[in-house]
């Protein structure tokens, strides 16, 4: 599912965001979300499209989305501490910077990506962490499921639960 994109934000409405976020533990600990939650656990805050419509975005999305000059709203946003309640933007990246991330680690510079803590499912897979985000932003983009099955060599079952985010966890789902 993709998100919706955020609505413009007023300095109240910013305001009001970082009110419900926990930044007591100084700039490199984890932010944690005060407020509601969705059922998987991410930070969930309500915000105004237009008079009277009202939309629920993911709030680490959020945090990144006001901090940095720009987030594509097709982007995943992930977290580097595993922490879904985390706004942090320190900790949160999107899908691409990932891939940057993990080429600066080929070329032995800058901080190693976490490992996956999970397996992931299915015998014979032929999936890494760099395929993982490729499949993602391709499925983002609009590719089909059956497209995405053949062109990685993986069961449609295991393709399913890599766009959605039910493996491969540690990468951060669809936010
Ligand atoms: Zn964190």
């Amino acid at each position: 599912m993709k998100p919706l994109p955020l609505p413009a934000l007023s300095p109240a409405d910013v305001e009001r965001f970082w009110s419900k976020v926990d930044r007591s533990g100084g700039p490199d600990a984890c932010w944690p979300w005060r407020a509601g939650c969705t059922a998987d656990g991410y930070g969930s805050v309500r915000l105004r499209i237009s008079r009277g419509r009202w939309g629920s975005y993911r709030a680490p999305r959020v945090a990144l989305t006001i901090t940095s000059e720009f987030v594509s709203h097709e982007a995943f946003v992930c977290h580097t501490c595993d922490n879904r309640r985390c706004c942090n933007p320190a900790h949160l990246f999107t899908a691409t910077q990932a891939e940057n991330l993990l080429d600066m680690r080929r070329k032995g510079r800058g901080t190693p990506m976490p490992r996956p803590v999970r397996k992931p499912l299915g015998k014979g897979s032929r999936l890494d962490a760099a395929r993982v985000i490729a499949m993602r932003e391709r499925y983002l983009g609009g590719e089909t499921i059956a497209s995405l099955m053949r062109s990685f060599g993986v069961s449609r079952n295991h393709t399913t639960r890599v766009v959605k985010g039910t493996s491969w966890r540690n990468l951060g789902a669809a936010v």
